[in-house]
């Protein structure tokens, strides 16, 4: 027999083979099925927890800048701190588990100033990434890191991760905050033009797939896939930095003097272009925390529980992100003759030679009205009515114009319409319409009630009516540049209409620069030709609602130089309860003192008359090292006083200094070898409610000099309001302080009793 194998065998074997194969495929293909169709999701998950990790990088939104590219809003580099408890929940041992999440609910709760609790339950829940805080600082997050190291041996790395994103920063605080607005939890635009270009400002997401191990950490030598985050475009805006501090400054010092229980608004814009220099809003906020209550608010909410709480809580975190410049409509009052008068010189309705009767009251209708001067202004041309601010003469040429033409010219003057600024929340105006406005309405209207308007409606007119007549948008974004710095969109002055004609808007200016002589004299800026209209309305609605009667808005818009005018300024102060309640009293001068402060600023030469020039600034001539006679004999031939301090014969320092100005009478010290230095510091005196000459003589006595703001020159009534170093401060002897003056008996208006 041969050992060979026959066919039959093999073909036995290969029937064995077969049948093995055949069922190790079918068990093969059945745990196959099993796996995909019965048990795919837990094997899905499985896959998932090793190797899983996409994240989104947020983009850094674009930078804001002022016009001279001063950073207003910038991306900073933030950190996400997370945890991984299903890291933790992975470990055998139950001891072990404990201890790392008692770790790091106490570490971290103290490191992040999180609720410890909060902590600890966030490391039982099942999950790869429970955030613990986001937009930590780098300071925070190096803690952090230092806390995952100096504790090695549980392998916190493995549960605690740092994920880089970005965070809003307004290096500025509050300055602009209710232009700027403010971002969310997600870095997105909520408030201000943080919200209106919110699109523009907010750049690409980059992406981040990684993989990791099931216990969630990044696996070395493991794909990464990286799209890098693109920034987004930044703006420029046409807002000066130094113009809205001046503007922000002087507002908030009137709105605390005048005691406004509501806030105020200071508006500064180009008139040629409609750029807005500064946008001022009082009771604004730290955009870096635009969540938080200024004290005084605080107070309120914590007075209250409940839902009260909460309501007031964000009634007033609303009222602080409000631009009320544009969110608030208010009636002008007197500041509104501007454009009756407009349109009566363009209709040639009247004429600069009109002549209009004033005996102290009128009537329209059956409807008394009376003139703020009882005993009547008597015949007027039509720029002293407008100095005078006298409502009989207004009704009279309001009735000249008709119902017809002026509500032509309301709605051309974009007194209908919004502005279409470039800030969210802008609000509509409310007026009659020419349908229902009858002889009274009409009458009323002349002169700047029974409408509401927003105070940007108001400046961008006011714009218009000095600068050849053309109503422009005004806007406060100058252009949107990319990353590079390429120019993306660029905030060009877009004309709408030309309102009244040249000519008739160089009549406007000659009349509102007489308003300034005379009317409006707080407004006066010395060295500078000015022109503006004063107003002061009662707050109709919510003196009918509240039975309140001094409800008052007290407001003033100026224009300089007025002779070829470029910046227009407006000052809203609502619900003054300090005293006097008229724009021409307590909001002219705020004008004055922010045109004083922005003019030489922006290079506008000065140009001073004759009586200006009697109070012009003397530089303080070099006299260090000069005998105390020789430097007494230069100090009083230059029209200056002098002071010695110490007992020396030699002059060894000055104040002021060689070359600061001071006015005529103003005190130089003369400090010799034998200088006491206690005596070289002096207290600031109260000047409020001196007249010029006793300010000079309180100033001498005390060792400090003054410089003069506002109108000093018809000196009758003029008194002083403030000043730019508050009463009781020490200073060096020789210190400049600012003093404003005005004129208290301006009056502008009749209250209604
Ligand atoms: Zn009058």
């Amino acid at each position: 027999m041969t050992s060979k194998p026959n066919k039959t065998m093999l073909f036995r074997m290969f029937v064995v083979l077969l049948c093995v194969v055949v069922i190790t495929v079918g068990v093969a293909g059945y745990r196959l099925c099993l796996i995909m169709l019965v048990r795919g999701e837990k094997y899905q998950g499985l896959a998932s927890e090793q190797q899983l990790y996409d994240s989104l990088i947020t983009a850094p939104r674009g930078n804001i800048y002022d016009k001279n590219m001063n950073v207003l809003a910038t991306s900073t580099t933030a950190w996400t701190v997370y945890i991984t408890p299903n890291g933790i929940n992975k470990l055998s041992k139950e001891d072990q588990k404990e201890k790392i999440k008692n770790l790091i609910a106490d570490g971290l709760s103290e490191i992040l100033d999180v609720d410890r609790q909060t902590v600890y339950e966030g490391t039982e829940k099942k999950s790869y990434y429970v955030i613990v805080k986001k937009k930590i600082d780098k300071e925070t997050s190096d803690k952090v890191r230092a806390f995952i190291t100096e504790n090695e041996d549980y392998e916190l790395t493995r549960y605690i991760g740092l994920d880089e994103t970005t965070k809003r920063y307004y290096p500025n605080n509050n300055l602009a905050s209710v232009v700027l607005g403010f971002v969310g939890d997600d870095e997105q635009g909520l408030a201000g033009i943080e919200s209106y270009y919110d699109t523009d400002l907010t750049g690409e997401p980059g992406r981040v797939v990684a993989a990791k191990t099931a216990y969630g950490i990044d696996m070395p030598f493991t794909y990464e896939m990286v799209e890098e985050a693109k920034k987004g475009n930044s703006l420029v805006l046409t807002i000066d930095n130094y113009i809205q501090y001046v503007a922000e400054k002087q507002l908030k010092q009137a709105v605390e003097d005048n005691k406004c229980n509501e806030r105020g608004v200071a508006v500064v814009m180009n008139v040629n272009t409609g750029a807005i220099l500064g946008l001022a809003v009082t009771g604004d906020y730290d955009p870096n925390n635009p969540f938080a209550l200024s004290a005084a608010d605080q107070k309120k909410v914590d007075a209250l529980t409940g839902d009260e709480r909460s309501a007031k809580l964000s009634e007033l975190r609303n009222r602080q992100w409000r631009n009320k410049a544009v969110s608030d409509a208010y009636e002008p009052g007197s500041v509104f003759k501007i454009f009756t008068a407009a349109a009566a010189l363009e209709e040639n309705v009247v004429t600069p030679n009109s002549s209009f009767s004033c005996v102290g009251h009128t009537q329209v209708a059956g409807q008394p009205y009376d003139c703020h001067k009882l005993t009547g202004h008597g015949v007027q041309s039509l720029y002293t009515a407008m100095s005078n601010s006298c409502n009989p003469a207004f009704i009279t040429i309001g009735q000249a114009l008709g119902v017809k033409t002026f509500s032509k010219y309301f709605e051309a003057f974009g007194f209908t319409s919004k502005t279409g600024v470039d800030i969210p929340g802008e609000t509509s105006s409310i007026y009659y319409s020419k349908e229902k406005m009858g002889p009274v309405e009409l009458a009323s209207a002349s002169f700047g009630q029974t409408f509401k308007i927003t105070p940007m409606q108001l400046i961008a007119a006011a714009a218009a009516s000095v600068n050849g007549g053309y109503l422009v948008q005004p806007h406060v974004v100058d252009k949107v540049v990319d990353q590079e710095g390429n120019v993306i969109e660029s905030g060009n002055t877009s004309y709408k209409r030309q309102v009244v004609s040249e000519e008739t808007s160089k009549k406007l200016r000659e009349a509102l620069e007489v308003v300034v002589n005379g009317g409006a004299k707080n407004a006066y800026v010395a060295g500078y030709r000015t022109g503006g209209k004063t107003g002061t309305s009662q707050k109709i609605d919510l003196i009918n609602e509240t039975g309140n009667k001094s409800l008052y808005v007290a407001s003033y818009v100026g224009m300089a130089p007025i002779e070829n005018p470029e910046i227009a300024v407006l000052v809203l102060l609502d619900e003054p309860t300090a005293g006097s309640i008229y724009g021409g009293t307590i909001s002219a001068p705020v004008a004055s003192a922010i045109l004083s402060e922005i003019l030489p600023y922006l290079g506008f030469e000065p140009h001073y008359t004759e009586a200006e020039l009697s109070k012009r600034a003397i530089p303080v001539p070099n006299l260090n090292g000069l005998s105390v006679g020789e430097a007494k004999g230069k100090v009083t031939s230059a029209d200056l006083i002098y002071k010695v301090v110490g007992s020396g014969d030699t002059v060894v320092s000055q104040l002021p200094a060689a070359g600061d100005t001071l006015y005529a009478g103003g005190l130089v010290i003369l400090y010799t070898d034998g200088e006491n230095a206690e005596e070289s510091e002096a207290s600031v005196p109260d000047f409020k409610g001196m007249t010029v000459n006793e300010v000079n003589n309180a100033a001498s006595d005390s060792g400090i000099n003054v410089k003069f703001s506002g109108n000093t020159l018809e000196s009758a009534n003029t008194r002083a309001y403030g000043q730019s170093i508050k009463a009781g401060t020490k200073v060096k002897k020789g210190t400049n302080v600012t003093v404003y003056f005005r004129d208290d008996s301006v009056t502008d208006f009749i209250p209604e009793n």
